[in-house]
């Protein structure tokens, strides 16, 4: 950690001490990183103050249902005087849905980030994009708040660093990381446990829409870009959620020839998520960016408002144009 992180860190603990009302949130369909981060320092500042506000702004994947403090996500109304609001994982406002109200309500806003797109829209912005995870900057946080790091703590951060280095083989991955999820085992944590419950639980229904995504997978630039879409119809043939989805988009990039691996979700018949994602040249996060979304080099997503086909089509375009 460098010296004007250590005390950005220092300036918003100040900030948290002091302040009464604090409100944390997730951003919209959130991910490990997000909720482990969220719930981590959701328990610490709990602990330091007696109470904090965790708002439920999207469903929480199955996939975290295990995670220790999850009652602590609740829905809440805006209507209360916020003096403190702490962003987490979120590149921008938006990224917070719902809970860009409660935001733009707060008094003082935290923003802790490891995107390189973050446009830092907080009074205090503490973003280190040489870290794999957000919960990696968020154990640093705790560590500093003077919070002893029990269990419940260390479980949700080793879900929220795991989840976003895929099992620490991205290229995010750094010795930090490995030196943090050490002090998280030597806490005493289940690993065995809490990766049985986010890598080895695969329900019947996201099995089938795996298969059914596969069978679609298309190939373009000579294999160097793989590509699938999944449609509200092959939810519902899979009996399967958008959640499901999980795991395709990296199975594409794991593929040989693969560069960049893209997958279209269709939320909505005008509601396009995408998610992209590249092994070794190409910086994703550009891609998105010209799409209003962000991300990471190698990790990125963004929402077009089209229908699945004419998405499909931007998509590939703006893909094909950064290898020419
Ligand atoms: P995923 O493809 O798994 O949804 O997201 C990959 C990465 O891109 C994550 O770090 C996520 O936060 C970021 N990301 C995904 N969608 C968006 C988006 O719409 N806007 C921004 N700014 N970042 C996104
Ligand atoms: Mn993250």
């Amino acid at each position: 950690m460098n010296n004007s992180l250590g005390n950005l860190m220092e300036e918003a603990i100040k900030l948290i001490k002091k302040s009464d009302n604090i409100y944390i949130a997730s951003h919209v369909q959130p991910d490990g990183d997000n909720i482990g981060s969220i719930l981590a320092l959701g328990m610490a500042i709990k602990r330091l103050k007696g109470k904090v506000n965790i708002i439920k702004v999207d469903d929480i994947p199955s996939d975290y249902h295990f995670l220790p403090g999850l009652e602590l996500i609740r829905e809440h109304d805006v209507g209360q005087y916020i003096d403190l609001f702490i962003a987490l994982d979120s590149s921008d406002i938006d990224r917070l849905g719902l809970g860009k109200e409660f935001a733009s309500k707060a008094d003082k806003i935290i923003n802790i980030d490891h995107h390189v797109t973050n446009d830092n829209f907080g009074h205090i912005n503490i973003i280190s994009t040489s870290s794999g995870a957000t919960g990696e900057i968020v154990y640093e946080f705790i560590k500093k708040m003077g919070v002893k790091i029990d269990k419940d703590i260390a479980t949700c951060l080793y879900t929220a660093i795991s989840t976003d280095t895929g099992s620490f083989i991205y290229s995010n991955t750094s010795y930090k990381t490995h030196l943090i999820v050490a002090e998280l085992l030597k806490i005493g944590i289940d690993n065995n446990h809490i990766n049985v419950n986010l890598y080895q639980s695969r329900s019947m229904e996201r099995t089938k829409l795996f298969i059914d995504s596969l069978n679609r997978l298309e190939f373009f630039l000579d294999g160097k870009m793989g590509i699938i879409t999944v449609t509200q119809e092959m939810l519902r043939d899979n009996n399967a959620k958008l959640e499901d989805t999980e795991g395709i988009v990296s199975f594409i990039r794991d593929i040989d020839s693969v560069e960049v691996a893209c997958l279209l979700k269709e939320i909505d018949k005008n509601e396009i998520k995408v998610s992209i994602r590249s092994k070794k040249e190409i910086d994703v996060s550009k891609i998105c960016n010209k799409f209003d979304g962000g991300g990471h080099m190698r990790a990125a997503g963004c929402t077009i408002y089209s229908e699945i086909d004419t998405a499909k089509e931007l998509i590939l375009e703006e893909i094909k144009m950064t290898f020419r």
